[in-house]
């Protein structure tokens, strides 16, 4: 039962034959990060700072943001904690950064976009993030938001590399991030596919509105392709995909992205005890046939009917 797989959760993933699978939290501020740790997560796959800034006029100062982040670290001491640069705009407009007259907010001046308008911004946060993560000792990771270009990765890993941060990596939203993973991972240290984005802006349908949820499925089959192709890209480079989007939250979904060749899921804590019983009762193999079974339907109902029906344990 349900219960009883939220008791038995240890805060291990892995598959049945014991593929290790980290399974990390998303987080927006101190007192989340603490209720991660406490509910067994062992680091945070997705800490969304500017969760910390909404509806701020200004800029928050250098000192503010190292406190702030020092107290998510400090929860996760000597794990691994990825913390995203402001992802402001759109759905999460900053007054300091969001300029509030363009037509189409999510196609707009929106996370590492916001780099190129508010320079300063970027580089605060930086040297922010690299005092936290002295300070506590931290197995820090940073990413940006919104990437789209090769130059825009390249120009972030090397803001992070001044600054001494060295796993810098980038989310994969966009489609023409996924399609050029393998030269943007080139730079990047690691990828983390935002399927909520990736789905919005794969689908053309806003994340937001009930009337299009039918095609804002993560188990949309152009949206497996893409993250197919993310993970094709990343291992040319040799390089780590994860998912932080709500699709690593779907017990079913899961399996199929460890199949698609994904290492790391963070999700919102509660989800993380079922997702890790059904990966326990699920090899490797099977995760990999699941994959192709969903990659390989038309649908997303398509997709998500054959993968379920094979998962016993789901049922
Ligand atoms: C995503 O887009 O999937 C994601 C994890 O980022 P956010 O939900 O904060 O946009
Ligand atoms: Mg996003």
């Amino acid at each position: 039962s349900r219960a009883a797989r939220a008791r038995t959760f240890d805060g291990t993933g892995r598959t049945s034959d014991g593929v290790h699978v980290d399974l990390l939290a998303n987080v927006g501020d101190p007192s989340e990060a603490a209720a991660a740790a406490a509910s067994g997560a062992q680091g945070v796959g997705l800490f969304r700072t500017e969760f910390g800034f909404l509806g701020r006029t200004e800029a928050p100062g250098v000192d503010e943001q190292v406190a702030m982040y020092r107290q998510v670290l400090a929860a996760f001491a000597g794990r691994k904690v990825v913390v995203r640069t402001l992802d402001a705009g759109a759905d999460k407009p900053l007054p300091f950064v969001t300029d509030r007259d363009e037509a189409n907010p999510a196609l707009g001046v929106r996370g590492l976009r916001t780099a190129v308008t508010h320079p300063e911004v970027l580089e605060d946060q930086l040297t922010a993030i690299a005092r936290a993560a002295t300070a506590e000792q931290a197995d820090v990771w940073v990413m940006a938001p919104m990437v789209s270009t090769v130059d825009e990765a390249e120009e972030f890993v090397a803001a992070c590399a001044r600054h001494g941060l060295t796993q810098a990596g980038v989310m994969v939203e966009v489609p023409s991030a996924a399609l050029l993973a393998g030269p943007i991972l080139a730079h990047a240290t690691f990828a983390s596919i935002g399927t909520n984005d990736l789905t919005q802006y794969t689908m053309a349908a806003d994340r937001l509105l009930g009337a299009v949820a039918a095609l804002s499925d993560p188990w949309q089959p152009a949206v497996l392709a893409l993250i197919a192709a993310t993970c094709a890209g990343a291992a040319q480079q040799g390089r780590p995909v994860g998912v932080c989007g709500e699709a690593a939250a779907d017990p079913a979904l899961a399996c199929v992205l460890v199949g698609l060749g994904v290492a790391s899921l963070s999700m919102t804590p509660r989800a993380l005890p079922d997702v890790a019983a059904v990966l326990a009762a699920t090899s490797s193999q099977e995760c990999r046939r699941l994959a192709q079974l969903a990659l390989a339907s038309a649908r997303a109902a398509d997709a998500r009917a054959a993968v379920r029906r094979e998962l016993p344990v789901l049922a």
